[in-house]
């Protein structure tokens, strides 16, 4: 439920109305807006009584917020949010942004070549798995904490922002102390404890589509993370499983404008696992900033039929540094622009 209050309501109707929510055993969450306040109320909203709400003064009306997944919808909140996950690094306003890097962490020069290689063809971010969540138990799991340590070297010598995957409670608060945005991948989008942990964290999410999920699923995950006082959600699509083995998943672009009409977050494009080709990647990565994205993330190898996980869809940097031109003319089509590479 969401209390709009009328432009000129002053400080006292606010806080009237926030008791009031209060006294029914509610949380109120004071929104203010260019115009006016909205006050959201949290929680299960089935037994307000919203009627006396109404009748406070200054309130202008009360919405019955009819998606399940509330916050992140746009009844809830009409501008687009803007997530900024490193000083100048905005994902969700006019600039869109590249996040670029290998699939893992595997040596220092690996992620130092990777992180100049990408910083020099207009990347804002660099990512990399340190822990990675592998299909088998015997493939290379990532180096850990020492992975961590080399993305924040990386960041050092480059400016980028950092985004690497956490996969369960005490991975996330290592990678809140070492990176700039904590990655929940499509395994655990649905590990409702891990979202509920990112949540308090409050550092910047990249939530990942599930491969099975639908994207009320993702709204829904979404919703666990803001639930906790965390607003700074970045949604992703990198493809869902289908029937088809043409190619490694099925990337659905048109989830880009679906959530975009949903939810006021950010939404941004993987197309290196929405296809695992390194071949479609290209045309994809296209697509998706032509369809409004908000950015994509690719992965980028130095040596890709050396790497450690993920090198057939991993690009070679030339054909990264010819991807990020060819974005940028796409944006410019579209009245956006790429954001400005950080100042190292
Ligand atoms: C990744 O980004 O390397 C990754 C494992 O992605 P996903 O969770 O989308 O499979
Ligand atoms: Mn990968």
């Amino acid at each position: 439920m969401l209390v709009v209050m009328q432009p000129n309501a002053s400080a006292a109707d606010i806080d009237k109305v926030c008791d009031e929510i209060v006294r029914q055993g509610f949380k109120p969450l004071p929104m203010p807006g260019a115009v006016r306040t909205a006050i959201g109320l949290l929680g299960d909203d089935a037994q307000v009584d919203w009627s006396y709400i109404e009748g406070l003064p200054g309130v202008a009306n009360v919405l019955i917020v009819q998606k399940p997944y509330r916050q992140a919808s746009r009844e809830w909140k009409n501008e687009n949010t803007i997530v900024e996950i490193a000083p100048g690094v905005r994902v969700g306003g006019s600039d869109v942004v590249v996040f670029a890097g290998p699939c893992s962490v595997e040596s220092e020069a690996q992620i130092l070549a990777s992180a100049h290689a990408v910083r020099n063809a207009g990347a804002h971010a660099l990512r990399g798995g340190a822990f990675k969540p592998r299909s088998s138990p015997y493939a290379f799991q990532g180096l850990g904490l020492e992975g961590l340590k080399l993305l924040a070297l990386a960041r050092n010598e480059t400016g980028l922002a950092i985004v690497t995957e956490a996969m369960d409670e005490r991975g996330a608060d290592l990678v809140a102390e070492y990176a700039d945005c904590i990655q929940i991948g499509a395994r655990n989008m649905q590990n409702y404890s891990l979202l509920r942990h990112v949540g308090k964290l409050g550092k910047p999410v990249l939530l990942k589509r599930g491969m099975a999920a639908t994207i009320n699923d993702l709204l829904l995950s979404a919703e666990y993370v803001l639930s906790e006082g965390n607003p700074n959600v970045i949604l992703c699509e990198r493809g869902v499983r289908t029937f088809d083995s043409a190619t490694r998943n099925l990337f659905d672009l048109t989830a880009i404008p679906v959530v975009q009409k949903l939810s006021h977050l950010p939404i941004m494009a993987d197309p290196s696992h929405g296809t695992g080709l390194r071949d479609k990647v290209t045309p994809m990565a296209r697509a998706a900033v032509a369809a409004g994205a908000d950015g994509i993330l690719v992965e980028v190898h130095p040596t890709p039929d050396k790497a450690l996980s993920d090198g057939a869809q991993s690009l070679y940097p030339e054909q990264f540094t010819e991807l990020v031109r060819q974005l940028r003319l796409i944006a410019g089509a579209i009245d956006r622009q790429l954001a400005p590479t950080p100042v190292r």
